[in-house]
Protein backbone atom coordinates (compact mmCIF):
# COMPACT_ATOMS: atom_id res chain seq x y z
CA UNK A 1 0.00 0.00 0.00
CA UNK A 2 1.31 3.34 -0.82
CA UNK A 3 1.11 5.78 1.89
CA UNK A 4 -0.56 9.53 1.98
CA UNK A 5 1.95 12.21 2.26
CA UNK A 6 -0.25 13.93 4.48
CA UNK A 7 0.99 17.34 3.00
CA UNK A 8 -0.68 16.56 -0.14
CA UNK A 9 -4.05 16.70 1.58
CA UNK A 10 -6.39 19.94 1.99
CA UNK A 11 -8.04 20.32 5.43
CA UNK A 12 -11.12 19.02 4.05
CA UNK A 13 -9.60 15.75 2.72
CA UNK A 14 -7.26 15.02 6.18
CA UNK A 15 -10.99 15.18 7.71
CA UNK A 16 -11.90 12.40 5.44
CA UNK A 17 -9.13 10.92 5.54
CA UNK A 18 -9.40 11.00 9.59
CA UNK A 19 -13.03 9.74 9.98
CA UNK A 20 -12.42 6.90 7.02
CA UNK A 21 -10.45 5.09 10.00
CA UNK A 22 -13.14 5.64 12.48
CA UNK A 23 -11.65 8.71 14.54
CA UNK A 24 -13.57 12.40 14.97
CA UNK A 25 -13.12 14.83 12.52
CA UNK A 26 -11.58 17.27 15.54
CA UNK A 27 -8.73 14.46 15.20
CA UNK A 28 -7.89 16.26 11.81
CA UNK A 29 -7.17 19.62 13.16
CA UNK A 30 -4.58 18.32 16.01
CA UNK A 31 -2.99 16.91 13.21
CA UNK A 32 -2.95 20.41 10.99
CA UNK A 33 -1.68 22.57 14.19
CA UNK A 34 1.14 19.28 14.88
CA UNK A 35 2.40 19.82 11.11
CA UNK A 36 1.57 23.27 10.31
CA UNK A 37 2.15 25.24 13.46
CA UNK A 38 4.48 23.04 15.53
CA UNK A 39 6.20 22.16 12.92
CA UNK A 40 6.85 18.28 14.05
CA UNK A 41 8.29 15.47 12.15
CA UNK A 42 6.73 12.71 13.09
CA UNK A 43 2.94 11.47 14.28
CA UNK A 44 4.97 9.83 17.08
CA UNK A 45 5.30 13.35 18.25
CA UNK A 46 2.02 13.90 18.23
CA UNK A 47 0.94 13.96 21.83
CA UNK A 48 -2.33 14.69 22.40
CA UNK A 49 -3.58 11.74 20.26
CA UNK A 50 -4.07 8.59 21.48
CA UNK A 51 -0.67 6.41 20.92
CA UNK A 52 -3.06 3.93 19.00
CA UNK A 53 -3.91 6.50 16.29
CA UNK A 54 -0.66 7.43 16.15
CA UNK A 55 0.51 4.47 14.89
CA UNK A 56 -2.35 4.04 12.48
CA UNK A 57 -1.29 7.36 11.03
CA UNK A 58 2.27 5.91 10.58
CA UNK A 59 0.62 2.68 8.62
CA UNK A 60 -0.97 4.99 6.24
CA UNK A 61 0.66 8.23 5.77
CA UNK A 62 3.92 10.09 6.16
CA UNK A 63 5.09 13.08 6.70
CA UNK A 64 7.57 14.18 4.07
CA UNK A 65 10.52 16.68 5.30
CA UNK A 66 13.37 17.83 2.85
CA UNK A 67 17.32 17.33 3.75
CA UNK A 68 19.12 20.53 3.94
CA UNK A 69 22.28 19.99 1.23
CA UNK A 70 23.39 23.45 1.66
CA UNK A 71 22.84 26.78 3.18
CA UNK A 72 24.42 29.92 2.13
CA UNK A 73 24.41 33.61 3.24
CA UNK A 74 24.76 36.94 2.29
CA UNK A 75 23.50 40.56 3.60
CA UNK A 76 19.92 39.65 4.33
CA UNK A 77 19.23 36.38 2.63
CA UNK A 78 19.77 32.88 2.95
CA UNK A 79 19.89 30.45 -0.18
CA UNK A 80 18.82 26.60 0.80
CA UNK A 81 19.53 23.68 -1.26
CA UNK A 82 17.31 21.14 -0.70
CA UNK A 83 16.90 17.62 -1.46
CA UNK A 84 13.38 15.84 -2.39
CA UNK A 85 12.90 12.31 -1.40
CA UNK A 86 14.08 11.08 -4.50
CA UNK A 87 17.18 12.68 -4.95
CA UNK A 88 16.52 15.95 -7.14
CA UNK A 89 17.27 19.26 -5.46
CA UNK A 90 15.02 22.58 -5.16
CA UNK A 91 16.65 26.02 -3.82
CA UNK A 92 14.68 28.21 -1.74
CA UNK A 93 15.36 31.97 -0.61
CA UNK A 94 14.61 33.62 2.13
CA UNK A 95 14.65 37.33 2.25
CA UNK A 96 15.27 38.89 5.53
CA UNK A 97 13.35 42.75 5.91
CA UNK A 98 13.42 44.46 8.94
CA UNK A 99 9.57 44.45 9.47
CA UNK A 100 9.26 40.96 8.07
CA UNK A 101 10.72 37.69 6.52
CA UNK A 102 10.20 36.67 2.82
CA UNK A 103 9.91 33.59 1.18
CA UNK A 104 11.60 32.74 -2.49
CA UNK A 105 10.29 29.13 -3.36
CA UNK A 106 10.71 26.62 -6.01
CA UNK A 107 7.45 24.91 -8.01
CA UNK A 108 9.35 22.64 -10.40
CA UNK A 109 12.34 20.84 -10.66
CA UNK A 110 14.22 22.34 -13.73
CA UNK A 111 11.77 24.55 -15.96
CA UNK A 112 10.83 24.25 -19.60
CA UNK A 113 10.61 28.00 -20.56
CA UNK A 114 13.73 27.88 -21.66
CA UNK A 115 14.18 32.24 -20.99
CA UNK A 116 17.73 33.05 -22.03
CA UNK A 117 19.11 34.32 -18.83
CA UNK A 118 18.40 31.73 -16.62
CA UNK A 119 19.60 29.11 -15.11
CA UNK A 120 16.98 26.52 -13.60
CA UNK A 121 15.96 25.69 -17.43
CA UNK A 122 19.38 24.27 -18.67
CA UNK A 123 18.59 21.12 -18.48
CA UNK A 124 14.97 21.72 -18.83
CA UNK A 125 12.13 20.11 -16.59
CA UNK A 126 12.70 17.36 -14.66
CA UNK A 127 9.38 16.93 -12.83
CA UNK A 128 6.58 18.86 -10.95
CA UNK A 129 6.57 19.54 -7.39
CA UNK A 130 3.63 18.72 -5.51
CA UNK A 131 1.92 20.83 -3.77
CA UNK A 132 3.71 19.18 -0.34
CA UNK A 133 7.20 19.52 -1.49
CA UNK A 134 6.32 23.59 -1.65
CA UNK A 135 4.87 23.58 1.68
CA UNK A 136 8.43 21.47 3.03
CA UNK A 137 10.25 24.85 2.31
CA UNK A 138 7.96 26.83 3.78
CA UNK A 139 7.92 24.96 6.84
CA UNK A 140 11.46 23.93 6.95
CA UNK A 141 12.75 27.70 7.25
CA UNK A 142 9.69 28.34 9.08
CA UNK A 143 10.88 25.90 11.23
CA UNK A 144 14.62 27.03 11.30
CA UNK A 145 12.98 30.58 12.01
CA UNK A 146 11.21 29.20 15.04
CA UNK A 147 14.17 27.63 16.73
CA UNK A 148 15.88 30.46 16.42
CA UNK A 149 13.18 32.67 17.98
CA UNK A 150 13.53 34.85 14.82
CA UNK A 151 9.84 36.18 13.37
CA UNK A 152 8.02 33.98 11.03
CA UNK A 153 8.00 33.77 7.27
CA UNK A 154 4.73 36.38 6.65
CA UNK A 155 5.24 36.74 2.82
CA UNK A 156 5.68 34.38 -0.36
CA UNK A 157 6.87 34.87 -3.47
CA UNK A 158 6.46 31.87 -6.03
CA UNK A 159 9.64 32.96 -8.01
CA UNK A 160 12.23 30.39 -7.53
CA UNK A 161 13.06 27.26 -10.40
CA UNK A 162 10.09 26.46 -12.28
CA UNK A 163 6.73 28.32 -14.24
CA UNK A 164 4.08 28.07 -11.50
CA UNK A 165 1.67 28.37 -13.81
CA UNK A 166 2.88 25.14 -15.58
CA UNK A 167 2.04 23.02 -12.58
CA UNK A 168 -1.35 25.06 -12.07
CA UNK A 169 -3.18 22.63 -9.64
CA UNK A 170 -0.26 22.02 -7.46
CA UNK A 171 0.18 25.26 -6.98
CA UNK A 172 -3.33 26.04 -5.86
CA UNK A 173 -3.48 23.44 -4.14
CA UNK A 174 -0.28 24.42 -2.12
CA UNK A 175 -1.64 28.27 -2.12
CA UNK A 176 -4.59 27.33 -0.69
CA UNK A 177 -3.14 25.50 2.50
CA UNK A 178 -0.35 28.10 2.98
CA UNK A 179 -2.91 30.72 3.27
CA UNK A 180 -5.54 28.48 5.66
CA UNK A 181 -5.36 30.36 8.69
CA UNK A 182 -5.71 27.66 11.10
CA UNK A 183 -2.30 26.29 9.77
CA UNK A 184 0.15 28.62 8.23
CA UNK A 185 -1.87 31.60 7.84
CA UNK A 186 0.07 34.15 5.07
CA UNK A 187 -2.94 35.96 3.66
CA UNK A 188 -3.18 35.56 -0.69
CA UNK A 189 -2.42 39.15 -0.86
CA UNK A 190 1.03 38.41 0.53
CA UNK A 191 1.32 35.74 -1.57
CA UNK A 192 3.12 36.68 -5.15
CA UNK A 193 2.86 34.46 -7.99
CA UNK A 194 4.89 34.56 -10.59
CA UNK A 195 4.67 33.95 -14.55
CA UNK A 196 6.60 34.44 -17.75
CA UNK A 197 3.29 34.67 -19.20
CA UNK A 198 1.20 31.63 -19.70
CA UNK A 199 -2.02 33.19 -21.14
CA UNK A 200 -4.18 29.93 -20.49
CA UNK A 201 -2.61 29.83 -16.96
CA UNK A 202 -3.17 33.89 -16.21
CA UNK A 203 -7.19 33.30 -17.34
CA UNK A 204 -7.71 30.52 -15.34
CA UNK A 205 -6.09 32.45 -12.50
CA UNK A 206 -8.40 35.26 -12.95
CA UNK A 207 -11.38 32.79 -12.31
CA UNK A 208 -10.06 30.86 -8.87
CA UNK A 209 -11.13 33.25 -6.47
CA UNK A 210 -7.69 33.68 -4.75
CA UNK A 211 -6.48 37.66 -4.75
CA UNK A 212 -2.63 36.58 -4.86
CA UNK A 213 -0.35 39.18 -6.19
CA UNK A 214 0.67 38.52 -9.87
CA UNK A 215 4.15 39.14 -11.55
CA UNK A 216 4.66 39.37 -14.95
CA UNK A 217 8.38 38.57 -16.32
CA UNK A 218 8.56 40.93 -18.87
CA UNK A 219 12.03 41.55 -19.51
CA UNK A 220 11.81 43.09 -23.08
CA UNK A 221 9.14 46.10 -24.53
CA UNK A 222 8.64 44.70 -27.60
CA UNK A 223 7.87 41.23 -29.26
CA UNK A 224 11.14 40.99 -31.25
CA UNK A 225 13.50 41.57 -28.56
CA UNK A 226 10.83 39.22 -26.29
CA UNK A 227 10.98 36.55 -28.49
CA UNK A 228 15.03 36.47 -28.11
CA UNK A 229 15.05 36.36 -24.67
CA UNK A 230 12.05 34.55 -23.81
CA UNK A 231 10.80 31.45 -26.39
CA UNK A 232 6.95 31.67 -24.59
CA UNK A 233 6.77 35.55 -26.12
CA UNK A 234 6.59 33.35 -29.30
CA UNK A 235 3.19 31.12 -28.04
CA UNK A 236 2.25 33.81 -26.56
CA UNK A 237 2.91 37.65 -27.51
CA UNK A 238 2.53 40.73 -25.84
CA UNK A 239 -1.18 40.93 -27.49
CA UNK A 240 -2.03 38.41 -25.81
CA UNK A 241 -0.29 38.58 -22.59
CA UNK A 242 -0.87 42.26 -21.92
CA UNK A 243 -4.99 41.88 -22.51
CA UNK A 244 -4.95 39.09 -20.17
CA UNK A 245 -3.05 41.25 -17.43
CA UNK A 246 -5.56 43.69 -18.15
CA UNK A 247 -8.37 40.80 -17.07
CA UNK A 248 -6.20 39.93 -14.32
CA UNK A 249 -6.00 42.83 -12.72
CA UNK A 250 -9.92 44.31 -13.59
CA UNK A 251 -10.80 40.96 -12.21
CA UNK A 252 -8.77 40.50 -8.88
CA UNK A 253 -8.63 44.48 -8.63
CA UNK A 254 -4.86 44.37 -7.94
CA UNK A 255 -2.21 45.80 -10.15
CA UNK A 256 0.39 43.98 -11.59
CA UNK A 257 4.01 44.20 -11.22
CA UNK A 258 6.27 43.71 -14.27
CA UNK A 259 9.70 42.39 -13.58
CA UNK A 260 12.34 43.62 -15.54
CA UNK A 261 15.81 42.19 -16.10
CA UNK A 262 17.96 45.05 -16.88
CA UNK A 263 20.80 42.95 -19.65
CA UNK A 264 23.89 45.23 -21.09
CA UNK A 265 23.88 46.45 -24.50
CA UNK A 266 20.29 44.22 -25.01
CA UNK A 267 17.09 45.97 -23.00
CA UNK A 268 19.15 48.46 -21.20
CA UNK A 269 19.25 51.75 -23.30
CA UNK A 270 16.51 54.61 -22.97
CA UNK A 271 15.04 54.17 -26.13
CA UNK A 272 13.83 50.34 -24.60
CA UNK A 273 12.66 52.65 -21.24
CA UNK A 274 10.49 54.81 -23.99
CA UNK A 275 8.96 51.74 -25.41
CA UNK A 276 8.01 50.07 -22.51
CA UNK A 277 6.81 53.35 -21.04
CA UNK A 278 4.15 53.28 -24.24
CA UNK A 279 3.76 49.93 -23.82
CA UNK A 280 2.53 50.02 -20.21
CA UNK A 281 0.68 53.68 -20.48
CA UNK A 282 -2.78 54.05 -18.91
CA UNK A 283 -2.16 50.23 -17.72
CA UNK A 284 -2.37 50.27 -13.40
CA UNK A 285 0.81 48.27 -13.26
CA UNK A 286 4.43 48.44 -10.97
CA UNK A 287 7.22 48.07 -12.83
CA UNK A 288 10.31 46.06 -10.72
CA UNK A 289 13.83 47.08 -12.24
CA UNK A 290 15.67 43.50 -11.60
CA UNK A 291 19.73 43.27 -11.70
CA UNK A 292 20.91 40.74 -13.79
CA UNK A 293 22.86 37.87 -11.71
CA UNK A 294 24.90 36.37 -14.60
CA UNK A 295 25.25 32.92 -15.17
CA UNK A 296 28.14 30.64 -16.74
CA UNK A 297 26.20 29.34 -19.67
CA UNK A 298 25.03 32.66 -20.81
CA UNK A 299 27.23 35.74 -22.03
CA UNK A 300 24.76 38.36 -20.54
CA UNK A 301 26.20 41.04 -18.35
CA UNK A 302 24.43 43.13 -15.92
CA UNK A 303 24.00 46.86 -16.90
CA UNK A 304 25.98 49.36 -15.01
CA UNK A 305 24.95 51.34 -11.79
CA UNK A 306 24.73 54.56 -14.08
CA UNK A 307 22.52 52.84 -16.98
CA UNK A 308 20.56 51.46 -14.18
CA UNK A 309 20.15 54.57 -12.42
CA UNK A 310 19.28 56.60 -16.20
CA UNK A 311 16.26 53.58 -16.85
CA UNK A 312 14.93 53.76 -13.63
CA UNK A 313 15.12 58.06 -14.17
CA UNK A 314 13.12 57.38 -17.62
CA UNK A 315 10.32 55.69 -16.23
CA UNK A 316 9.79 57.72 -12.94
CA UNK A 317 10.18 60.91 -15.17
CA UNK A 318 7.17 59.67 -17.12
CA UNK A 319 5.13 58.99 -13.91
CA UNK A 320 5.69 55.07 -14.00
CA UNK A 321 5.81 52.94 -10.70
CA UNK A 322 8.70 52.07 -10.43
CA UNK A 323 11.04 50.25 -7.65
CA UNK A 324 14.45 48.60 -8.44
CA UNK A 325 15.33 45.36 -6.73
CA UNK A 326 17.73 44.62 -4.45
CA UNK A 327 20.89 42.42 -5.13
CA UNK A 328 20.78 39.10 -3.64
CA UNK A 329 24.38 38.67 -4.51
CA UNK A 330 26.73 36.53 -6.54
CA UNK A 331 28.62 34.84 -4.05
CA UNK A 332 25.31 32.99 -3.10
CA UNK A 333 25.27 32.54 -6.22
CA UNK A 334 21.96 34.05 -6.16
CA UNK A 335 20.34 33.08 -9.72
CA UNK A 336 17.54 30.95 -9.40
CA UNK A 337 18.86 27.60 -10.25
CA UNK A 338 22.60 27.63 -10.03
CA UNK A 339 22.94 26.30 -6.71
CA UNK A 340 21.00 23.44 -8.66
CA UNK A 341 23.45 23.04 -11.63
CA UNK A 342 26.28 23.40 -9.85
CA UNK A 343 25.30 20.43 -7.71
CA UNK A 344 24.79 18.25 -11.35
CA UNK A 345 20.82 19.01 -10.58
CA UNK A 346 18.72 16.67 -12.74
CA UNK A 347 18.05 15.36 -15.51
CA UNK A 348 16.09 16.42 -18.70
CA UNK A 349 13.01 14.14 -18.84
CA UNK A 350 10.82 16.67 -20.88
S1 LIG B 1 12.96 32.68 -15.48
FE1 LIG B 1 11.37 31.41 -14.51
S2 LIG B 1 10.09 30.77 -16.26
FE2 LIG B 1 12.01 31.51 -17.15
S3 LIG B 1 13.25 29.66 -17.36
FE3 LIG B 1 13.75 30.58 -15.36
S4 LIG B 1 12.44 29.54 -13.89
FE4 LIG B 1 11.61 29.16 -15.93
Amino acid sequence: MQLVNIKNLTREELEDFVTNIGEPVYRAQQIWDWIYRKHVLSFADMNNLPQGLRERMAEKAFISWPRLLKRQKAKDTIKYLLQLQDGQGIETVLLRYKAWHSLCLSTQVGCAMGCKFCASTRKGKVRDLSGAEMLDQVLFVQRELSHQGDKPITRLVLMGIGEPLDNYDNVIRFVHTAHDPAGINIGFRRITLSTCGLVPGIMKLSQEGIPVNLAVSLHAPNNGLRDKIMPINKRYPLEELLPACQKYTARIGRRITFEYTLISGINDTIRHAEELTRLLADFPCHINIIPLNPIAECNYKPSSPATTANFVKFLQTWGMSVTQRREMGQSITAACGQLRLLRGGGKKRQ
